[in-house]
């Protein structure tokens, strides 16, 4: 808003001092650039979500080196105004139109009003015949600045709006602007020693260039779109298959074979370093009579909600399987044996204050657990082992327990 402001304040003050147009050129010449301007603004890249990246570079760079700054001005400040209705027929929303139109408007104006006082300064507005390589070059630069300013200005509307600016701008829609740009340059500087037929020929090829580029860039557009969307589903599906066949479909816990490459994993590790390792086997008890009292469905949720205690009960950095029917293993890194006792009396207790009313009412569940600890020479046959005998003595003390020596 204020760049629009500040930009239309000079272009009334410009107006007032210099006159509007150059005397040199008619309304005709004007009306020209209008249409042609408003072609190369409606026809701009396409995107679903921020269809103001126009290549309008054309249109910008033709009338600044051949008209006035005021008329070059004028020319796309218009057409800037215009392209909206095609944004908002498109069904781009109001707000995200008017932001863009505000701003593409804004610093159309500001930037040719630079670039123009600039070219005056080098050698006015017309005739380009005495231009020589220098100023061309410089008039190049000029343009690659526009552009990098206006995509500045835009990429600061993605970000401000949270979006991803490298899901709108990339090398390839650069290029193609900074090409048609250049394109319009040496259109311009060519077509003010070229007779009006040559003129009117190069327009219509650069005109229906851009209409073949503009195809291209959509075609590809979408082509990326649909291959992004593809890689997405099969990386989904490639994440669900690697899920099932390491997790237990019923507490979503891992399951056996992932406990043991895991518990593997960290035994390796274990005998390269100083790390300590609780592990612990726990077994729900007399799991048997609430399948048998009850039913197996009533059963399945009694596992499904011990497994939840029991995960919940952990530190994310703890590792929680389903080990078989009703037994489950959990490692504690870097935990000693001492301190895996205390957790494992704590989800003792957890699971057996757990209440199971809205399962079944008057039922009672306790899980008992075997504890062992992995140093640098362990095996991980001789770990479960110990694990299992003293679950195995936690049974045979009257379960409900925490055995781990
Ligand atoms: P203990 O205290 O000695 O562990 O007695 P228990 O009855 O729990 O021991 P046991 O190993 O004899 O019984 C385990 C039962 O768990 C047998 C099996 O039907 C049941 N079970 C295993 N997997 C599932 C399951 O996925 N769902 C249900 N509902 N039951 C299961
Ligand atoms: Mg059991
Ligand atoms: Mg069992």
């Amino acid at each position: 808003m204020v760049l629009l402001a500040a930009a239309l304040i000079a272009l009334a003050l410009l107006a007032v001092d210099a006159g509007f147009l150059h005397e040199e050129y008619g309304w005709g010449t004007v009306g020209f650039f209008l249409v042609f301007g408003l072609f190369a603004i409606a026809t701009g890249f396409p995107h679903p979500v921020f269809g103001h990246v126009s290549f309008d570079r054309v249109a910008q760079v033709a009338s600044i080196l051949v008209l006035g700054p005021i008329a070059a001005a004028c020319v796309n400040g218009l057409a800037s105004f215009v392209y909206p209705w095609q944004r908002l027929r498109k069904g781009v929303p109001l707000p995200k139109v008017l932001m863009a139109a505000v701003h593409n408007s804004g610093l159309m104006i500001f930037v040719i009003l630079g670039s123009g006082l600039l070219y005056q300064s080098l050698g006015g507005a017309v005739p380009l015949q005495q231009l020589d390589t220098s100023t061309i070059l410089l008039l190049v630069a000029l343009l690659v600045a526009m552009q990098v300013i206006n995509d500045i200005g835009m990429m600061l509307i993605v970000y401000l709006q949270r979006g991803k600016p490298r899901s709108v701008f990339n090398s390839f829609t650069t290029v193609v602007e900074l090409a048609s740009g250049a394109a319009g340059v040496v259109l311009a500087v060519a077509l003010t020693q070229q007779s009006t037929a040559f003129f009117v020929l190069l327009l219509l090829v650069l005109v229906t260039g851009m209409l073949v580029i503009m195809q291209y860039a959509r075609m590809r557009y979408r082509l990326e779109k649909l291959v992004e969307e593809r890689t997405a589903d099969l990386r989904l599906q490639a994440e669900e298959f690697e899920r099932q066949a390491t997790h237990d479909k019923l507490t979503r816990l891992p399951n056996r074979r992932h406990a043991d490459d895991y518990l593997q994993q960290q035994i390796n590790l274990a005998q390269r370093s100083e790390r300590t390792m609780a592990v612990a086997l726990a077994d729900i008890d007399h799991f048997k009579r609430v399948n048998d009292d009850f039913s197996h469905a009533i059963g399945d949720r009694v596992l499904k909600r011990v497994a939840l205690i029991l995960r919940e009960g952990c530190r994310n950095s703890d590792f929680v399987a389903r080990y078989g029917g009703e037994e489950f293993l959990l490692c504690f890194p870097d935990t000693s044996i001492d301190r895996a006792l205390e957790v494992c009396g704590e989800l003792r207790r957890a699971v057996q204050l757990a209440d199971w009313t809205d399962i079944v009412s008057g039922m009672d569940v306790t899980i008992s657990f075997g504890l062992a600890e992995i140093g640098n020479d362990s095996r991980r046959r001789t770990v479960l082992n110990e694990a299992d005998l003293r679950l195995y003595r936690a049974k045979r003390e009257g379960r409900n327990r925490v055995v781990a020596a």
